[in-house]
C-alpha cells in the first residue's frame, strides 16, 4: 500500500527506514487555496502533523497520489512521513501548487477514514488562538477517539456499541409542559425555527423542569433535520439526564463517557459522524462531537468547574460551545440552578422559578461556629439524630477527604510533608497511609517520629473519612453511613456508592462536593454543609461564587420532604454575602450583587485574566524565566501581577504571573510572543511554561 502511494511523489520514500526523508518545509496558509483547489482537483494537501512539540509549526505540504486526490478534504486524516517518523496528520488546507518544487514534496502513506468534519478543524484553529496553544494540540481535541493509536496500522475491528438500557415507555412520554416551562420554551422554539442561532440562560432549581425543556428543544431541532449536543458535568454523576434522553430519542442518541473503552467511544463517534445518531450526550469533550447540521447545544449545570479543561489547550468547553454554536447557526442553551455571573452578563435569562411538584425549597439555617468546638454543631447533631429517629435520609458535605489534614510529632514538632511538593501529607487511616493530594505520593502512616522516635504523633483536622467514622459511631447500626469522595469513587465507583444510598431505606451520605452534584434523591430531608468556609478561604475572586453554588446546589438536592426539609450550613463567617443569599435561595440576587462587585474591581466578565506559570526543578531557573516573561510582556492598558512564588509541586519550583487586561486578543498575543521569546532564550532552558487564558 505505501509503495503505491509513495511512487507518486518523486522524493517519497517507499520505506521510511531505507533512507531519511527530509522534513517538509512549512508553507504559509492562504485561505483562498481551498476554493481554488476544489475546482482544480487539488494535488497538494497542507497537513498539520499531530505532535505536542510547541516549536514545530505546520502546515507542511504533501503531494497527493492519484487515489487520494479526489478523496482528500479539509479534515482528512493522513499518515505522513515526517523526518524519521511516521506521524498522523490532519489536512487543514488544499492547494494546487506549492512554493516548493514538486520533486521535494513527500507523499502521504495512507488515509484514515472517516476524517474529521471540516468545521471542527476550523474550531480547533480558533481554540489554538484563543487559548494560546498550537494548532496541532488543538486538533488532538477533535480527533476521533483512539485515532493516534490507529497509527500502528492494525485495522480496527468493528466494536458493538453497548446497548443503552431500554427505559420504560412511560418514562419516554412527556407531560404537557407547565406554564413556566411553556414561557421558557416560547423564545427557544422560536429561535430554533428561525434557525439563526442565539443564546439563552435557563435558571431553575433542581426539579423545576429544566431537563424537560432541554428535551423539547432537542425534539424541535431534530424535527427540523438538525442535530444536538447535550453537555453534562460528569456522566457518572448525572445518569438521570442520560437515561431520559435515551428514553425519549432511543438509538438517535450517542453517549460518550470516560469509562468506555476507546473502541466503544470510537463506535459512538462513528455513529455520529455517519449520521446514524443525531444527538450526543456527554461531558466536556462532547462539544467536539461530529454532529452534522448542528442545531442545538445544551450545557447542563453550566456553573460546573469540570467544563474547564486543565491540560494544554486549557479551553473552557462553555466558551467553545458558544463559538461552535455561533459558527453553525445553532442555539446555545445553558442551564443551572446557580448560573455564573459571566453567563448572566452575556445571555438573556429564562426562569423556572418553582419546582414542578410545587414543594417549597427547604429553609436554610446558617450556624455560627465561632466559639464552637470543631466538628458538628450541637444543632447539627440533633438534626441528624432526628433523621435517625424518623428513619429518613441526610446528605453531609465536607470538602476535604482523608482522616486528618496533617500529622505532627508532639515532642519535636515534625510535620509530615510531601517530598515532591511543599504541602503537608493527609492521613488516610483506613488504608494506613499518608498521601499527598497534589502528586499522589504515598507513604506508610508513621507509628513513631522518624526524627526523635517519640510515639506521640498528633492528628489535626478532620476529613470525610473521619467524619464517616464519627457519624457511624453517633448514629448506630440502624442508620447506615455511605461515603462518596475520590477515594471511595476509585474503589466502588460513584454509581456504586450513590446506588447503595438510593436503595437504602434510610441513611446518611457523607462526602466531598461530589455529593452536591447532578443526582436528585427525593427522600432526602436534611442537607448539611460542615465547613462552608473551606471554599471561602481560597484567595480567589471566585471564592464567594463557589461557596454560594455549593450551598445552593446542596439545598436544591435535599429537603424535598416538604415541611420536614431542612438545610444546615456551619460557618465561621455566617454573615458572608454568599451565605446570606444562599440561605434565602436567591441566586439572581447573589449574581446581581456579584456583578456589581466584579465591575467595581475590574474582574471578569469586565476584564480578562491570563495566568502564566513557569516550572523547573531549579528554583533560580523558574524564577529567572518568570522575571524574563514579566519584562517581555507589554501591559499596555492592562495590569501585571507577579512573578509570585507558588508552592513546589511534583518536584517543580513554580512562579506565576497574572495579566489582567480589557483587550483579550491583545493580551493573548502579548503572552504568546513573550512565551515564544523567553522559551527560546537562555532563560527558558529546562523551564516549562504554561498559559491559562480565563483561568478558573
Ligand atoms: P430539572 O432538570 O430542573 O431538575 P426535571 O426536568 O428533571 O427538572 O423535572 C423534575 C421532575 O418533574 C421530573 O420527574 C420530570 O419528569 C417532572 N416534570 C417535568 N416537567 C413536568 C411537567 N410539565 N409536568 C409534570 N411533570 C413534569
Ligand atoms: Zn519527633
Ligand atoms: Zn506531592
Amino acid at each position: 500500500m505505501p509503495s503505491r502511494l509513495g511512487a507518486v511523489g518523486a522524493a517519497a520514500p517507499t520505506d521510511t527506514h531505507a533512507r531519511t526523508p527530509q522534513v517538509p518545509a512549512p508553507v504559509p496558509p492562504d485561505p483562498a487555496d481551498g476554493i481554488r483547489a476544489r475546482r482544480a482537483g487539488a494535488a497538494i494537501a497542507r497537513v498539520e502533523p499531530i505532535t505536542t512539540a510547541r516549536a514545530l509549526r505546520g502546515p507542511f505540504d504533501y503531494l497527493l497520489g492519484e487515489e487520494l486526490v479526489g478523496r482528500t478534504r479539509v479534515g482528512s486524516m493522513l499518515v505522513v512521513p515526517f523526518g524519521r517518523q511516521k506521524l498522523l496528520g490532519v489536512v487543514v488546507g488544499l492547494a494546487d501548487g506549492s512554493e516548493l518544487p514538486r520533486e521535494r514534496l513527500l507523499a502521504p502513506l495512507r488515509a484514515l477514514e472517516p476524517g474529521i468534519p471540516p468545521e471542527l478543524v476550523e474550531l480547533a484553529r480558533w481554540i489554538a488562538g484563543e487559548y494560546c496553544s498550537t494548532f496541532a494540540r488543538a486538533l488532538t481535541l477533535v480527533l476521533p477517539p483512539g485515532a493516534a493509536k490507529r497509527l500502528s496500522g492494525r485495522r480496527r475491528r468493528a466494536v458493538a456499541a453497548p446497548r443503552h438500557q431500554a427505559v420504560g415507555a412511560a418514562a419516554a412520554e412527556a407531560p404537557e409542559p407547565g406554564p413556566d416551562q411553556a414561557a421558557a420554551l416560547g423564545p427557544l422554539l422560536e429561535a430554533l425555527r428561525a434557525g439563526a442561532g442565539g443564546r439563552f440562560l435557563l435558571h431553575g432549581v433542581t426539579g423545576s423542569g429544566k431537563t424537560e425543556v432541554y428535551l423539547r428543544a432537542a425534539e424541535q431541532a431534530l424535527a427540523q433535520g438538525r442535530g444536538a449536543i447535550v453537555m453534562v458535568p460528569e456522566i457518572a454523576l448525572t445518569p438521570q439526564i442520560v437515561a431520559r434522553f435515551v428514553a425519549r430519542f432511543g438509538d438517535t442518541v450517542a453517549v460518550l463517557h470516560s469509562r468506555m473503552t476507546p473502541g466503544q467511544r470510537y463506535e459512538q463517534w462513528r455513529r455520529l459522524r455517519e449520521g446514524e445518531a443525531r444527538v450526543c450526550v456527554g461531558p466536556r469533550s462532547a462539544v467536539f462531537a461530529p454532529v452534522a447540521e448542528l442545531g442545538l447545544i445544551v450545557i447542563d449545570e453550566e456553573h460546573d468547574a469540570s467544563y474547564k479543561h486543565e491540560g494544554d489547550p486549557r479551553y473552557d468547553a462553555r466558551d467553545v460551545a458558544a463559538e461552535r454554536a455561533a459558527r453553525a447557526g445553532a442555539l446555545l442553551l445553558a442551564g443551572s440552578a446557580t448560573p455564573r455571573p459571566e453567563s448572566v452578563h452575556a445571555m438573556p435569562l429564562l426562569s423556572l422559578p418553582r419546582r414542578v411538584d410545587g414543594r417549597p425549597l427547604p429553609p436554610v439555617e446558617v450556624l455560627d461556629m465561632r466559639g464552637q468546638r470543631a466538628g458538628l454543631h450541637p444543632v447539627t447533631t440533633a438534626a441528624l439524630a432526628a433523621v435517625r429517629e424518623r428513619e429518613g435520609k441526610a446528605i453531609v458535605l465536607l470538602n476535604r477527604r482523608g482522616w486528618s489534614n496533617f500529622v505532627s510529632c508532639r515532642s519535636c514538632g515534625r510535620v509530615w510533608s510531601c517530598p515532591e511538593c511543599d504541602v503537608a501529607l493527609v492521613l488516610h487511616r483506613g488504608g494506613g497511609y499518608l498521601a499527598c493530594h497534589h502528586c499522589g505520593h504515598r507513604e506508610r502512616a508513621p507509628a513513631a517520629c522518624t526524627d526523635c522516635r517519640s510515639t506521640a504523633v498528633a492528628r489535626h483536622g478532620a476529613g470525610t473519612e473521619r467524619l464517616e467514622h464519627d457519624l457511624r459511631h453517633a448514629l448506630g447500626d440502624a442508620t447506615p453511613v455511605f461515603r462518596l469522595d475520590a477515594d471511595t469513587a476509585a474503589r466502588d465507583g460513584v454509581t456504586g456508592v450513590l446506588g447503595r444510598f438510593e436503595r437504602a431505606p434510610s441513611g446518611v451520605l457523607v462526602g466531598t462536593q461530589m455529593v452536591a452534584k447532578g443526582h436528585d434523591f427525593p427522600d432526602v430531608t436534611l442537607g448539611v454543609v460542615v465547613d462552608a468556609d473551606s471554599t471561602l478561604r481560597f484567595p480567589d475572586f471566585r471564592a464567594e461564587e463557589r461557596t454560594f453554588a455549593l450551598v445552593a446546589q446542596l439545598a436544591g438536592r435535599s429537603g424535598r420532604g416538604g415541611a420536614n426539609g431542612r438545610v444546615i450550613v456551619q460557618s465561621h463567617a455566617p454573615g458572608t454575602r454568599a451565605l446570606r443569599f444562599a440561605s434565602v435561595h436567591d441566586a439572581e440576587g447573589f449574581v446581581t450583587e456579584e456583578l456589581k462587585r466584579r465591575e467595581a474591581f475590574g474582574y471578569p466578565p469586565y476584564s480578562h485574566i491570563v495566568k502564566l506559570q513557569t516550572a523547573s526543578p531549579d528554583h533560580q531557573a523558574a524564577m529567572a524565566a518568570a522575571d524574563a516573561l514579566a519584562s517581555a510582556i507589554d501591559v499596555a492598558g492592562g495590569r501585571l501581577l507577579g512573578p509570585t512564588a507558588l508552592f513546589k509541586r511534583k518536584g517543580l519550583e513554580r512562579f506565576q504571573i497574572e495579566l489582567k487586561s480589557f483587550d483579550r486578543a491583545l493580551a493573548v498575543q502579548e503572552v504568546r510572543e513573550a512565551v515564544e521569546l523567553v522559551s527560546a532564550s537562555r532563560a527558558g532552558k529546562d523551564v516549562k511554561f504554561s498559559v491559562d487564558v480565563d483561568p478558573q
